[in-house]
Formats: C-alpha cells, sequence, structure tokens
C-alpha cells in the first residue's frame, strides 16, 4: 500500500487556496448583495464604500455564510449587526464626506463604523462608541483585522455621547432612544447631521440638522428597528 505523506509546506499551500477561494467567492457575493440594494443606495461613493467592507470579517464565524444577505445577523450578547440596507440608508442621510469627524452610537461588531471609516477617508475619524466591553474587543479586533485604522472603538454610555472628541461632524445612533439625548444635540456642531432612531415599540429614523444659528430641524426617515439604547439619556 502506498501511503502518500503531504508535507507541511504543502498543506500550508493548501490552505492558502482555500483562503483564496473563500475570499474570490465571498467578494462576489458581497457585489451580488449591493446590486440588489440598488433601490437602497444612490450615491456612487456609498457603493462603492460597502464594496470595499468585507462583512463576513465582522461576524462570528457561525454567521459567515449569511454575511452578504441583507438581514441583521446576531453577534452575540443579545445584539445584531444592521441589515446592509439600514447601513446605506444611514450613511446616505449623513452625507459623509472626506475629513468628517463622526460619532456613533453603538459599535457593535465595527462594520458600520467602517463603511463610514471608508466614506470619511484618512483625513476623516470615526469614534464608535460601544457600552459592552466584549463587544468593544470584538469591534476592535474585526477593525484591526480588516486595517481601519482611522476608527477608534470607545468603552462607555454614549448616551451622554463623547466629549473628549466633541464636537462632531456627524452623529449616527444605531440603537433606538425613547427621546434624542441632549448630551448628543450639544456634541454635534453647527452645520453639522444627526441620524437616530427614536421610540419603543414603533421607532421613527430621524434625521436631524443643527445650522450655523444652532437651530433645530428634525425629519422623519421612516419606520425601523433597532435594539434600544441602554444608559442615562436612554431606556
Ligand atoms: N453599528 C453596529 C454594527 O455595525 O455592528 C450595530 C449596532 S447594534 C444594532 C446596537 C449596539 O448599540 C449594540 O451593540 C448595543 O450594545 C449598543 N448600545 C446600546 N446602548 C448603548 C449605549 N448607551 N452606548 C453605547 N452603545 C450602546
Amino acid at each position: 500500500m502506498v501511503q502518500v505523506v503531504i508535507s507541511e509546506e504543502d498543506r500550508g499551500e493548501e490552505i492558502n487556496i482555500k483562503e483564496k477561494e473563500e475570499a474570490e467567492g465571498f467578494e462576489e457575493l458581497c457585489k451580488r448583495l449591493i446590486k440588489g440594494l440598488e433601490i437602497h443606495i444612490f450615491e456612487e461613493k456609498v457603493r462603492e464604500a460597502m464594496l470595499r467592507v468585507p462583512r463576513h470579517k465582522f461576524v462570528p464565524e457561525y454567521e459567515k455564510r449569511a454575511a452578504y444577505l441583507d438581514m441583521p445577523l446576531e453577534i452575540g450578547y443579545g445584539q445584531t449587526i444592521s441589515a446592509p440596507h439600514m447601513v446605506a440608508i444611514m450613511c446616505e442621510l449623513l452625507e459623509l464626506a472626506e475629513g468628517h469627524k463622526v460619532l456613533e452610537i453603538g459599535a457593535g461588531s465595527g462594520y458600520n463604523a467602517a463603511v463610514m471609516g471608508e466614506l470619511v477617508g484618512k483625513s476623516g475619524h470615526v469614534y464608535a462608541v460601544e457600552r459592552l466591553e466584549p463587544l468593544v474587543h470584538f469591534a476592535r479586533k474585526n477593525l484591526k483585522e480588516t486595517g481601519y485604522d482611522n476608527v477608534t472603538v470607545l468603552l462607555g454610555d454614549g448616551s451622554m455621547g463623547y466629549s473628549k472628541y466633541a464636537p462632531y461632524d456627524r452623529i449616527a445612533v444605531t440603537c433606538a432612544a425613547p427621546c434624542i439625548p441632549e448630551p448628543l444635540l450639544e456634541q454635534l456642531k453647527p452645520g453639522g447631521i444627526m441620524v437616530i432612531p427614536v421610540g419603543n415599540y414603533s421607532q421613527e429614523l430621524i434625521r436631524i440638522e443643527k445650522d450655523r444659528e444652532d437651530n433645530i430641524r428634525k425629519e422623519k426617515k421612516g419606520e425601523v428597528i433597532f435594539v434600544p439604547l441602554i444608559g442615562k439619556y436612554g431606556f
């Protein structure tokens, strides 16, 4: 009987080929997903940003196969990574541009922050606050592995904002608040935009603009479903 011995080198190469094939497969699924989101994505730069962020690297191993479906997925601790169409809608409402300083409340997996990181570029920065420590580590790991060094994940109660780096050009809240937290309004720059889901069982996505004279204008942008914002100015 002939015994075939596979060397360590060959085994390493086999793994590399498998990983390459897997990466190509995910890239194809990502393209298909973004094409299917055409009714939600109107801006080319948002489309390109979402094509560049590998969503399968922001979900637990057991969810990888579902990473390119347009749905929220579990990330543990009763929390979810938002559905891709929701990430696209929020990014477009925020009118993100190169150089913006962004505050995200609810870092979760770090995926939304990575997409925003793409949109604000190297001259911009995203500060993403998360209240659950294990998710802070999860988001940091995912962002490090995908190379987003213009995103910083911070542990804290984001319902109070994050005064250290305030004021912000943009604020994205990815969990639902009972009402708009006052500290977030204060930490938004004049001329800035905030997007926040507000409500309990029935939630409404609200886009807020603060003009140069600090006047606030609110606009309802449709019904949504998010996990609750837990904290001093939350539930
Ligand atoms: N943006 C995330 C992503 O891309 O994966 C998804 C966010 S998930 C829908 C909402 C997150 O908000 C959860 O991770 C939850 O722990 C967090 N959260 C809830 N209340 C918070 C608070 N007061 N401060 C910071 N994070 C909070």
